[in-house]
C-alpha cells in the first residue's frame, strides 16, 4: 500500500472540504463519519473496493451488512440493468413485489405475507404500528443498546452511559436524540439482554400495556452475541402470557441462514422485520408475519386498521435486485460464508493472544465483531466501550484501512460469497500487524508517561 490515510487521500479530503458547505460537517449519514474526513468510495467488484485516490481494499463492511455477495455481482448487475431499462418505478405495483414475497415466504415458515418498506427503520416502524393497531396498546418493550434503526421508540436506550443506564434487572429509558418526547420514553420498557429472569418480571409488571417485544437474536450494538435459548423464551411466553407480539428484527440476521435467526432458534415471532441483505444492494425494508398479524395492512376489506403506503415502496429495482441477490443465496453459499466467518473468527482470536492484545470476537456465520475487551462480551453494558477501549478500536479500523483492509468503524465485520480463504488470510495478517503495532504504541506511551 502506497497511499495512508488520512495523510495521502487528497481527493477523499477534497471532496469532504467541499461536501462541508453543502451538508452538515460534510456528512449525510453518521455510520460513515470520520475525522478527519470519511474515505470516499469509487467503484466495488467482488469483495473489493476502491477509493477515489486508487487505494484497493478487501471489503468487510459490505455497507454495514447489506452487500451478502459483495459488489457488481453480474446477475444481480444485469437484474438491475434489465429493470432500468424498463422502466424505475411505477405508480403501478409489478410482478417483482410478488415473487420476493413469495420467496421470503418460503424461507421463513412463521411469514405467510409480507410488506415491503424503503428501509429496516421503516419496516421496524410499521411492525411496532402493526402491533399497536392489533392491541390497542402502545407500549414497546426492546432490549437495552439494541439497534433497530431511527424510529423514535425503536432509539430509545441505544447508547446509555453508565450514569444513565440504572439498574441491570431495570434499566432507564434514556434519550439517544435530543428533544425525544417524555411520551416516548415512557412508552418504551427496555430489557436487559439475555437475563430472562429479569426481562419476564419487567414483562409481567407491564403485560396489559405491553404492545409489542422488539428484538434481535443477536443485536450488533449489544454486543453481537446470540440470545441465549432461556431468554428468547422467556420473551415468547411473556408476550403471549400479556397478550403481546413478538417482533423479531431480523434485518441483519437474515445472513445467518436460509431461515434466518428464527430458523436456527426455532422461534416462532408474530411480525418479522427484514432490510439490507433483501434488497441485493438498493434500499429496502419488510414487515411479514401470519396471515392474522398482516391483516393490519389488508385494504381489501375497506379502511385498513394501518394504512401503509410509500412512493417508493416495493420499487421494481429493489424487488429485481433482491430477488436476484437471494436467488445466489442458497445453502451452499451459506456453508461457503459460515467456513470464512469461522476462519476468520479463528485467525483473528489467535493474532491478537499472540499479540498480547486483550480482545473478544463475537459473532456467528457470515458477521463478526471485534471487542478490545478482556472479559467476556455478553451484552450492552459489557460491550461498553470505555475511552480506552475506544481509542483501541479506532487504531485496529484505521491500522486495517492503511493496510487494505474496510471493516466497520466499531469493529463490526460481515463477510461476502465474493470472498476466498485466501481473502480471509490476508484479513487477518492485516489485523495481526495493526494489533502488534497497537500493542507497541501502547508500551512507547506507557513508557513516555514512567
Ligand atoms: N434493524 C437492525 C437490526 C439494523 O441493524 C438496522 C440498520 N443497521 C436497522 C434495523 C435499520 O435499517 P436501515 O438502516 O435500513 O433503516
Amino acid at each position: 500500500m502506497t497511499k495512508a490515510y488520512p495523510g495521502d487521500l487528497a481527493n477523499s479530503r477534497a471532496i469532504h472540504e467541499r461536501a462541508r458547505a453543502s451538508l452538515p460537517g460534510g456528512n449525510t449519514r453518521a455510520t460513515v463519519f470520520m475525522r478527519p474526513f470519511p474515505i470516499y468510495a469509487e467503484r466495488g467488484e467482488g469483495c473489493r473496493v476502491w477509493d477515489v485516490d486508487g487505494v484497493e481494499r478487501i471489503d468487510c463492511d459490505n455497507n454495514f451488512t447489506a452487500l451478502i455477495h459483495g459488489h457488481a455481482h453480474p446477475a444481480i448487475v444485469a437484474a438491475v440493468a434489465g429493470q432500468a431499462a424498463r422502466g424505475l418505478s411505477f405508480g403501478m405495483p409489478t410482478l417483482s413485489e410478488v415473487e420476493l414475497a413469495e420467496l421470503l415466504c418460503e424461507r421463513l415458515p412463521a411469514v405467510e405475507q409480507v410488506r415491503f418498506t424503503n428501509s429496516g427503520t421503516e419496516a421496524v416502524m410499521m411492525a411496532l404500528k402493526a402491533a399497536r393497531a392489533a392491541t390497542g396498546r402502545s407500549l414497546i418493550a426492546k432490549v437495552e443498546g439494541a439497534y433497530h434503526g431511527a424510529y423514535d421508540h425503536a432509539e430509545v436506550s441505544l447508547d446509555p452511559n453508565p450514569n444513565a443506564w440504572g439498574r441491570l434487572e431495570a434499566p432507564e429509558s434514556t434519550a439517544y436524540a435530543a428533544g425525544t418526547p417524555p411520551s416516548v420514553l415512557n412508552d418504551t420498557l427496555v430489557l436487559p439482554f439475555n437475563n430472562p429472569a429479569a426481562a419476564a418480571a419487567l414483562i409481567a409488571r407491564h403485560g396489559r400495556d405491553l404492545a409489542a417485544i422488539l428484538v434481535d437474536a443477536m443485536p450488533n450494538r449489544a454486543g453481537l452475541s446470540p440470545a441465549t435459548p432461556e431468554f428468547l423464551a422467556a420473551l415468547r411466553k411473556g408476550a403471549d402470557d400479556a397478550g403481546a407480539l413478538v417482533v423479531l428484527d431480523e434485518v441483519i440476521t437474515f445472513r445467518l441462514g436460509l431461515g434466518g435467526a428464527q430458523g436456527l432458534h426455532g422461534l416462532r415471532p408474530d411480525l418479522t422485520t427484514l432490510g439490507k441483505i433483501i434488497g441485493g444492494g438498493l434500499p429496502i425494508g419488510a414487515v411479514g408475519g401470519s396471515v392474522e398479524a398482516m391483516s393490519v395492512f389488508d385494504p381489501s376489506l375497506g379502511k385498513p386498521a394501518l394504512p401503509h403506503g410509500g412512493t417508493f415502496a416495493a420499487n421494481p429495482m429493489a424487488m429485481t435486485a433482491g430477488l436476484a441477490a437471494m436467488r445466489l443465496l442458497d445453502g451452499a453459499a451459506f456453508e461457503h460464508l459460515s467456513a470464512l466467518g469461522d476462519q476468520l473468527r479463528a485467525g483473528l482470536t489467535a493474532v491478537f493472544a499472540s499479540a498480547g492484545l486483550p480482545a473478544r470476537v463475537n459473532g456467528a456465520g457470515s458477521l463478526l465483531r471485534v471487542h478490545f475487551k478482556a472479559g467476556a462480551v455478553v451484552d450492552y453494558r459489557s460491550a461498553y466501550a470505555t475511552p480506552r477501549d475506544a481509542a483501541i478500536a479506532q487504531a485496529f479500523h484505521r491500522g486495517l484501512i492503511n493496510r487494505g483492509v474496510l471493516a466497520g468503524a466499531n469493529g463490526l465485520m460481515s463477510l461476502s460469497t465474493a470472498m476466498r480463504p485466501s481473502d480471509v488470510e490476508a484479513v487477518v495478517a492485516a489485523a495481526g500487524e495493526t494489533a502488534r503495532e497497537i500493542v507497541r504504541l501502547g508500551e512507547q506511551v506507557e513508557a513516555d508517561t514512567l
